[in-house]
């Protein structure tokens, strides 16, 4: 059976690769996943004869569209834009919008697909679904990111709706897109459609605690795995890469929950504050300031910068949250990281850790919280905020965070819960890969070959 199972997942994956030639990122992806569910063909050999990965692995649509715009200086600029609608078996599509200029195929599709079995693990009714632009905001002026934002929208609306496909913030895309973003769906529809977009401001729909929600669920989820081992937040040495919405909120609770601080970055590079960073001044500089994270040593000249981001991984920790992007934690930061005797490693970006840096951490026994369940706090207080807008109503504060929480202890369990009937106890990259994919295709079965 184990050998049927293999070359069935095999075989899908050159079908991956041939298809989607030179998308590494993607390919990457894939091969994770799969990794993780030879053992479920083997004991459930069902799946295979239902085409599930064949099928899974194919977008249900690639949307791709040009994206016009004027810059401050009268030049027309073109960029390319995305979305993917991936996979719509047990909701609508869900997925952030990502601005910047890495953005390609490859990676919105890895993230499209990563997407599916995150949105899953959080029991919540959410397909999976992923959009972009190889735009670059940085050095643009509030006026060119509304036209840019409108322009995207223009064409983007065509394809989205409160229950075909809802949008969200990620990388580049704060509130000030969202709501540029929103104010051009409504100009456009001509109706108040508050649920097409997820991230909004709170005097628009928008939901309480959705600002923090990813790195507070990060958190969570990591204090929950500690919790496990006797071990906690409490007194131990932190270091979060970025200093963007994940890495501030991340921080934020992690200081809570008594931990030191003591190195955060951005794509410039990193600050070491040995007597614990001072989050305000991060906050100032990053949501209010729009400025380089070198800039924190002006003010706190006792912490030292440090160009180039990769380095952060070799100051020594209790616990590494990479919470910047894909691919910035590899094999070698991996192996400094082991040796400094780090804990447990939580991912809050996605796919921050390369396949050789994860096998790194899993061999040595390190706590790893893999990121589609350790940052799917996200994408879950989004999809509170759709049953919020859907009831046309507003929680409190409190309730949303009560419910994150109670949402990343479920994720949690459930991984925990699948790692070890699949037969690798403690593996939680397994055990939520298995536990996302196992909701998807039993509702993919039931649905017929759709
Ligand atoms: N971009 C975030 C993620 O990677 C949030 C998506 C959402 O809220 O729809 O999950």
């Amino acid at each position: 059976e184990t050998q049927a199972a293999l070359d069935y997942v095999t075989n899908i994956f050159e079908v991956v690769k041939s298809r989607n030639p030179h998308e590494y990122e993607f390919h990457q992806a894939v091969e994770e996943i799969f990794d993780s569910l030879i053992p479920v063909f083997s004991k459930k050999p069902h799946y295979m004869k239902h085409g599930i990965l064949e099928r899974l692995v194919e977008p249900e649509r690639m949307i791709t569209f040009r994206v016009p715009w004027t810059d401050d200086k009268g030049n027309v600029q073109v960029n390319r834009g995305f979305r993917v609608q991936y996979n719509s078996a047990i909701g609508p599509y869900k997925g952030g919008i990502r601005f910047h200029p890495t953005v390609n195929a490859s990676i919105i599709k890895f993230l499209g697909f990563e997407q599916i079995l995150k949105n899953s693990l959080t029991g919540q009714p959410i397909g999976g679904g992923k959009g972009g632009a190889d735009f670059d905001p940085k050095h643009k002026s509030d006026g060119e990111i509304m036209r840019f934002t409108q322009s995207f929208m223009t064409e983007l609306c065509k394809y989205i709706g409160p229950d075909i496909d809802v949008p969200a913030g990620d990388i580049g895309v704060g509130a000030r897109e969202i709501g540029y973003m929103f104010g051009q769906y409504k100009r456009i529809r001509g109706a108040y459609e508050a649920g097409v977009l997820t991230g909004k401001g709170i005097g628009y729909g928008g939901s309480l605690a959705r600002t923090e929600a990813t790195g507070y669920g990060t958190i969570y989820f990591v204090e929950e795995m500690l919790k496990d081992k006797g071990l906690s937040f409490k007194g131990s040495t932190v270091i979060v890469s970025g200093s963007g919405n994940v890495s501030i909120y991340a921080m934020e609770k992690a200081i809570q929950l008594g931990a030191k601080v003591v190195a955060c970055s951005d794509s410039n590079g990193y600050i070491f504050d040995e007597n614990g960073i001072c989050l305000e001044t991060v906050k100032q500089l990053k949501e209010v300031e729009e400025k380089r994270i070198a800039e924190y040593i002006n003010i706190h000249p006792y912490a030292q910068y440090v160009e180039g981001c990769e380095g952060i991984w070799s100051i020594p920790c209790d616990i590494a949250l990479p919470c910047a992007t894909q691919n910035e934690l590899n094999e070698c930061a991996a192996t400094i990281l082991v040796a400094n005797g780090v804990k447990a490693i939580g991912e809050g970006a996605n796919m921050p850790s390369t396949l050789a840096a994860i096998d790194i951490f899993l061999k040595n026994n390190i706590l790893f919280a893999p990121a589609k369940a350790a940052n799917a706090g996200g994408v879950s207080v989004s999809s509170l905020e759709m049953a919020q807008n859907s009831a046309r109503l507003s929680w409190p504060f409190e309730k949303v965070d009560k419910k994150l929480q109670v949402i990343m202890k479920n994720i949690y369990k459930n991984s925990v819960k699948a790692a070890e009937e699949y037969g690798y106890p403690g593996n939680l990259v397994l055990g939520a890969n298995i536990a996302g994919f196992i909701r998807v295709a039993d509702a993919m079965i039931v649905q017929g070959i759709v």
